[in-house]
């Protein structure tokens, strides 16, 4: 068995695509690149934030003002 261990340390770095910036980024591990998949922590926050954001505000029925029946009579 002559299998090519890893050598610890030697990671290769991985490439991924920020989906908010578009840039491509590389990183050595999910566990090391806290943003992920974002390519940095500023992209996280602003997609994070803007979805929270959408999901705050929800979109609902607007109160309807209370109908008030004009009865009122010229006398
Ligand atoms: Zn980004």
């Amino acid at each position: 068995m002559s299998k090519p261990e890893p050598r610890p340390g030697m990671v290769e770095p991985n490439e991924a695509r920020c989906p908010r910036c578009g840039k491509r980024y590389a990183y050595r591990s999910v566990k090391e690149h806290k943003p992920f998949p974002f390519c940095s922590v500023r992209c996280r926050d602003v997609d994070l934030g803007n979805w929270l954001t959408e999901k705050y505000v929800v979109p609902g029925p607007a109160p309807k003002p209370e109908e008030s029946f004009e009865d009122e009579s010229d006398d």
